[in-house]
């Protein structure tokens, strides 16, 4: 503890799920010291700083941020956004990736994050102590390093630690038999920046998430001939001219043409992997035991603390989420569990709780790769932290206009982000279409929630 008695809490990484833990440690004085947040680049917002090189930046350092170009976000703004904090009234629902740079940095100057970020700072390592009258018996050293010369190194001591280091920078590359074989362009989405230098081109696109699907309707645009090579079910919905299915790519042959798994072939001229990104925590001690393996990082108990070192947090590890109001919520669960309003179960207790809601997933046929997942479950995921950490539960329309939005995506992909949300009150919104109509709400969703 400090001096005064207060909690000292470090953030690693200044993106979203950064700031949205240096606000919340902010606003309560009374039990918190100020936080330090550590991050590496020169910039807040983590994913949103556009950066048109690829590879390293000048010291050296690989390149954080996936973003694109022309990218607008998937999500309405009514639902992005953190609970506390609004988009801009002007914007229209979906936003262009610089309005939600413009948003973070506001983020910043409403609840005075900036002072308290180390800019220019990696963390190298992180590794608890005992000590006595810690937190739980327990202590963080972290090292970081200057980022422009790694010449400089300290080490901070802390009671809590809160590792908010985003994870869509390390390309994941499935292992694809031949691959080497392959003689054409092979690029990953996180190098992606603009579809010209694609144009008129031959593209298989490996992967239909919201990043694959979003790539194949800007190379549809510069005329490309894209493959989306995935293995869900076909989409029904229309797609963009020029871009047609494929079920996934099994392997390479000898002069570099590619096989798929109905056993047609394609020799294109770009073989473009929208797969995904690694989880990686390269500063934390081994012997806190956090695993990462396919795809599913653990033991965390609800999916953010691990039972045996219960002062760290791993934020926003969920996929298929919506990202800044589960930062929000996740956040304040940290504080009730540091501040003790929350008293969290013994280490076997959470060990077992771990062991078991991963075993009624697999039990669900979900693979372990998609445990992390959570897609529409993470609205009873939020309730329940906020029951447990008592704190406000987020406005009951979000969970049913978020889940809308995906109806639409699904329903027409090329369309949806014309769309404009309104919010009535907590319950209640409406959408509209370009032209101005107003939109059926679609009654799966009705029914589900
Ligand atoms: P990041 O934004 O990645 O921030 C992590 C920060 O940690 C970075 O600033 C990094 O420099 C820093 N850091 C990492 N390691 C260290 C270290 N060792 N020491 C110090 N600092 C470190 N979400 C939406 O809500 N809507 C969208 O439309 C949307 N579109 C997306 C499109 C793309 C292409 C991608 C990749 C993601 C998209 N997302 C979207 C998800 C997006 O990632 C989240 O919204 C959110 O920005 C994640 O925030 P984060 O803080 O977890 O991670």
């Amino acid at each position: 503890m400090s001096g005064l008695g207060k909690l000292r809490v470090a953030v690693i990484g200044a993106g979203a799920a950064g700031l949205c833990a240096a606000r919340h440690l902010l606003s309560r004085r009374d039990t918190f010291a100020t936080p330090v947040v550590y991050e590496l680049t020169k910039n807040i917002g983590g994913t949103w700083v556009y950066e048109e090189r690829v590879g390293c930046y000048d010291n050296g350092l690989p390149i954080h941020s996936s973003m694109y170009r022309d990218l607008r976000t998937n999500i309405p703004k009514e639902v992005m956004s953190f609970p506390d904090f609004p988009f801009a009234k002007h914007l229209p629902s979906f936003v262009h990736h610089t309005e939600v740079r413009k948003y973070l940095e506001q983020y910043c100057d409403h609840f005075r994050l900036w002072d308290h970020i180390q800019f220019g700072t990696s963390v190298a390592s992180v590794t608890p102590v005992d000590v006595k009258g810690g937190w739980n018996g327990l202590a963080w050293d972290v090292t970081s390093n200057d980022g422009v010369d790694h010449s400089k190194s300290t080490t901070e001591r802390f009671d809590a630690v809160m590792v908010c280091n985003g994870h869509f920078y390390d390309p994941y590359i499935p292992a694809i038999p031949g691959l080497e074989k392959f003689k054409g362009m092979l690029m990953h989405s996180h190098d992606y920046r603009s579809a010209e230098p694609l144009a008129g081109k031959s593209v298989v696109l490996l992967g239909a998430g919201l990043s694959g699907l979003d790539i194949a309707m800007e190379l549809s645009s510069v005329d490309a001939q894209v493959i989306l090579s995935h293995g869900q079910r076909p989409l029904t919905c229309p797609l963009p001219p020029g871009v047609q299915q494929a079920p996934p790519v099994t392997s390479v042959l000898e002069d570099g043409t590619l096989e798929f798994k109905n056993g047609e072939r394609a020799k294109p001229e770009v073989f473009l992997f929208c797969t995904g990104y690694n989880f990686t925590f390269p500063f934390l001690d081994k012997k806190v035991g956090v695993k990462v393996q396919e795809h599913l990082v653990w033991p965390l108990y609800k999916f953010l603390i691990p039972p045996a070192y219960p002062s760290l947090f791993i934020v926003g590890i969920c996929r298929a989420i919506c990202p800044f109001p589960h930062f929000h919520v996740q956040s304040q669960f940290v504080l009730s569990v540091l501040d003790g309003s929350f008293r969290l179960p013994s280490r076997e207790e959470m060990e077992k709780d771990i062991e078991l809601d991963i075993a009624a997933r697999r039990a669900r046929g979900i693979a372990t790769r998609h445990i992390l997942k959570l897609d529409s479950e993470q609205w009873a995921y939020n309730d329940e932290l906020a029951h447990l950490g008592g704190f406000k539960p987020l406005p009951r329309y979000w969970s049913n206009l978020y889940e809308s939005n995906k109806v639409f995506r699904a329903r027409d992909m090329l369309n949806y982000k014309t769309y404009n949300y309104t919010v009535l009150d907590n319950m209640e919104w409406k959408v509209h279409d370009l032209h101005g109509q107003q939109l059926q709400k679609p009654l799966a969703v009705k029914k589900q929630m």
